[in-house]
């Protein structure tokens, strides 16, 4: 069984997946939106994709992302 970090996921693998987005928020005012990621090259990870994310908001670099799974089962 391989533990895969999502972090690790790339953009290939989520749409694969038939994930087409991710649920990104900011640590610093709250706001949360849906992100696109199917616009990113293959290989991006979404570890890369949250260092590329700012908030929209209030400009923040610290925003986390979360895997928005059709199902909604996502467990930490
Ligand atoms: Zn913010």
């Amino acid at each position: 069984m391989t533990h895969h970090d999502p972090l690790e996921l790339s953009v290939e693998e989520f749409v694969e997946s038939g994930v087409d987005s991710v649920k990104a928020s900011c640590n610093c005012c709250g706001k949360s939106w849906p992100a696109l990621i199917d616009v990113m090259p293959a290989r991006t990870t979404l570890r890369k994709i949250r260092a590329l994310m700012v908030c929209p908001t209030c400009g923040s670099a610290d925003v986390d992302v979360k895997r928005n799974w059709p199902d909604a089962r996502v467990t930490y």
